[in-house]
């Protein structure tokens, strides 16, 4: 089998096994303990939350910076979004308006929408042709009513790269003082960011996910800048029961999950750029490929050049013309290439994407696309032989028409 859906979930890395040795050899106790067990639970807690940190380029001043464990990225964006409405309301900001993009991942676009059932009203700004929001366009349509502004770093399916600090930047300058998350689930381990610098332009907070870099799903994050004076406002926790996370989420963390995030952080900031520099060069070589056998095939996922980096490294959407991309799926894993349509699927149907009919593609466009999303385990090998898998069996399937 070749794995080529890393943006649906990454391959677990090695990291794993150091972990469960570790927990094996010296058991450690609920982090909320008082006792010597809980005190080193704790600390590797704390370790686990600079180390992740570290991945993001966050060196600064940690007090500043809360990184808050969650169950993962849906938990995270819904928290992100839900969390600064309690402070906004004392801003005198609600039900107000809330600006966000119409190619978000269901866990912030079914957030806002429960907002919208109660009076809050949802401006959905859709990308351009190459899937990316334009700066002015968003901008624009943030208003003195609006309380809060939700733009992911990067989409799931096109790897569209998406100006949040640049709309971060210019919305503080005009003065908005609502508050700025960003789903920052599929850049991070996929592109070279730093989020000092998204805080610094005035973020607020961002939700991660650790699947997505080589660890285990079920575990996420969300890092709150405190240094903003919206979030030394308050915060309100969406998850209630306890202190734990100083007080952001109640619940017993999920220790094994949170060293093992960390654990494939603190590797992967050592060798990030060069493993983005290999994923790419993956990338343009299947591209390269397919484009030769397959001349009728579109790229959705936008261009990178040594001055402008507009996609992540690993994600290449195409649109294959005259097939559906479901059959598509279901055809080339039988041929032991896992790939996906990009769009959620739920119950084994594919559902028509927002992100590219955002776009502008049309239903029938829509239907034609499938995903393949470079992971950290592929080889050159792998990617010579999917171009080969998929030029057969989408040939095939074009000889049907
Ligand atoms: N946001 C984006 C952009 C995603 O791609 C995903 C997962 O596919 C999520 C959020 C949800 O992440 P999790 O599976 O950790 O809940």
């Amino acid at each position: 089998m070749i794995y080529l859906d890393a943006n649906s979930t990454s391959m677990i890395r090695p990291e794993v096994k150091d972990i469960t040795d570790l927990l094996l050899q010296h058991q450690i106790a609920n982090p909320s303990s008082v006792h010597h067990y809980g005190r080193n639970a704790r600390a590797q807690l704390q370790t686990a939350r600079r180390d992740i940190l570290r991945l993001l380029n966050l060196k600064q001043n940690h007090t500043k910076q809360r990184l808050v464990f969650t169950s993962g990225a849906t938990e995270a964006c819904n928290q992100m979004i839900l969390g600064f409405l309690g402070p906004l309301v004392k801003l005198g900001l609600s039900p107000g308006h809330i600006v966000t993009s119409a190619i978000e991942h269901p866990a912030v676009l079914e957030t806002v929408s429960l907002l919208e059932k109660s009076s809050w009203k949802i401006e959905r700004v859709n990308p351009n042709a190459e899937g990316i929001v334009d700066v002015d366009a968003f901008v624009s349509k943030v208003t003195k009513q609006t309380a809060l502004v939700s733009l992911m770093a990067a989409n799931n399916e096109t790897g569209a790269i998406q100006p949040v600090m640049e709309i971060s930047r210019k919305l503080r300058e005009q003065g908005y003082a609502g508050a700025i998350v960003s789903d920052f689930t599929q850049v991070i381990g996929k592109a070279l960011i730093s989020l000092e610098d998204y805080f610094n332009a005035g973020v607020n907070a961002i939700a991660i996910s650790a699947h997505k870099i080589g660890a285990l799903a079920g575990v996420g994050a969300l890092v709150i800048n405190e240094s903003s004076e919206l979030t030394c406002f308050s915060f309100e926790p969406l998850i209630r029961g306890g202190s734990q996370e100083m007080s952001y989420r109640g619940g017993t963390e999920n220790l094994f999950g949170a060293m093992v995030f960390a654990a494939v952080s603190k590797n992967l900031s050592q060798t990030l750029a060069e493993e983005i520099a290999r994923k790419e060069e993956l990338r343009e070589l299947l591209w390269n490929g397919l484009k030769n056998k397959l001349p009728f095939i579109k790229r959705l996922t936008p261009n990178n050049s040594d001055t402008e980096t507009k996609s992540l490294s690993n994600t290449l959407l195409l649109q294959v013309e005259g097939c559906r991309g479901d059959d598509l799926v279901v055809a080339l894993d039988l041929e032991g290439l896992a790939v996906s349509t990009g769009s959620a699927c739920s119950s084994g149907k594919q559902k028509i994407s927002h992100v590219v009919t955002a776009m502008g593609l049309n239903l029938q466009q829509a239907r034609e696309v499938i995903r393949i999303s470079i992971d950290w385990s592929t080889n050159r090998q792998e990617i010579t032989d999917s171009v080969d898998i998929i030029a057969r069996i989408v040939s095939k399937s074009r000889e049907r028409l």
